[in-house]
């Protein structure tokens, strides 16, 4: 498998360059040609000796993506869809406001948990990314429009829960002081409900901000939107959000695509509540963004801000986020690309 030098962890880095006979500091210049510049080809790296460029250029590809497009929505949003080097395809989002600017990023080609409601979801896992192509959705986005992102959410195609090492990889890359240099509480991970590795990802990344894809609080109907709720069923999102760490001074975000007669009545609320009063959650109401796949539609405004003001009344905190991107598909539910 191809392998750019953003596929390389710092370890893996400092063998390589050890392996050509190069003395140690030269791990910090090549590092900050990555993280600083934001260029991964060797070839380009003009202060390192030229032995040491031709051994890392015949290591590695220049870059794992090519942005093979960039659309721009009318609310100043870009989804960006990359071409892999294997012809597969996965995409980012691009979200600046004044003063903030946030980047959804992908974990996989596609998705092997299959939501009804999601387009990613119908395309089956294609593949993992590699280290690589995750960490370059930042790297060549902040590089192509020279602004570095605030926030960061792995919220785009596929589970990040799915590829732990690769996530570790991601995540040591963007927060060592070395690497990106970036705060890891501006990064949020959705999951859509795996809690065994959650626990163990909170345990080991307690800065990391955590979502996780509710849907419904009802174990019959969310078993049919998300089959992943068969393995880890609603009570048991309950209890492991009461198991993290108490300390801990954040809340976990409940993600709730809102859909009309499925998840928006009265009932769902009382149940939303009766499970989720005690615990330190806020939930964020996405009213349902359409895809091709799927039969479901957006409840009314009004019942909207009904289901928003019930949960408020019963001291949960609620908000609801529209999607940004809908008119170029970037919004949430609508990645996908095969
Ligand atoms: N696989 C993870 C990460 C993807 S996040 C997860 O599912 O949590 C994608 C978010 O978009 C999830 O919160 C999901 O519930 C939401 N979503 C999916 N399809 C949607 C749709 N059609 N409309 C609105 N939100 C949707
Ligand atoms: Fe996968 Fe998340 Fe979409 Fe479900 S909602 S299919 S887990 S990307």
């Amino acid at each position: 498998m191809e392998r750019s030098l953003y596929d390389y962890s710092s370890p893996e880095l400092a063998a390589l360059i050890a392996a050509v006979g190069e003395p140690s500091f030269r791990l910090q210049q090549v590092q900050s040609w990555l993280f600083k510049q934001r260029e991964s080809d060797p070839a380009k790296m003009t202060n390192l000796p030229v032995a040491l460029r031709a051994a890392l250029a015949a290591a590695v590809v220049p870059t794992m993506l090519e942005a093979e497009a960039i659309l721009e929505s009318a609310d100043g949003s870009r989804k960006v869809v990359w071409r892999l080097r294997d012809g597969a395809r996965i995409e980012t989002v691009w979200m600046p406001t004044e003063s903030r600017l946030t980047l959804c990023l992908s974990s996989q080609v596609g998705c092997a948990l299959g939501c009804t409601f999601c387009a990613t979801g119908t395309m089956g896992l294609v593949r993992q990314l590699t280290p690589g192509e995750y960490l370059e959705q930042v790297l060549l986005l902040d590089r192509r429009f020279e602004r570095r992102p605030d926030n960061l959410v792995l919220m785009g195609m596929g589970e990040p829960l799915h590829n732990r090492p690769h996530l570790d990889h991601l995540l040591h890359a963007l927060g060592d002081l070395a690497g990106y240099g970036f705060s890891l509480t501006r990064v949020t991970l959705s999951t859509a409900g795996l809690m065994d590795e959650l626990l163990e990802f909170h345990h080991d990344f307690p800065q990391v901000n955590l979502a996780i894809s509710l849907v419904s609080p009802f174990d019959e109907t969310r078993s049919v939107l998300m089959p992943i709720n068969r393995k880890y069923p609603v009570a048991r999102i309950a209890q492991t959000i009461r198991q993290i760490d108490p300390k801990w001074g954040g809340r976990v975000t409940l993600e709730y695509p809102l859909m009309a007669e499925i998840n928006d009545r009265p009932e769902d609320v009382r149940e939303l509540v009766r499970v989720f009063g005690g615990c330190r959650v806020k939930v964020n109401l996405i009213p349902y963004n359409t895809t091709a796949h799927a039969t479901y539609s957006r409840p009314e405004r009004e019942v909207i801000a009904l289901f928003q003001d019930a949960l408020q009344r019963a001291h949960i905190p609620a908000f609801v986020r529209w999607s940004r991107g809908q008119d170029v598909g970037a919004a949430c539910g609508q990645l996908v690309t095969a």
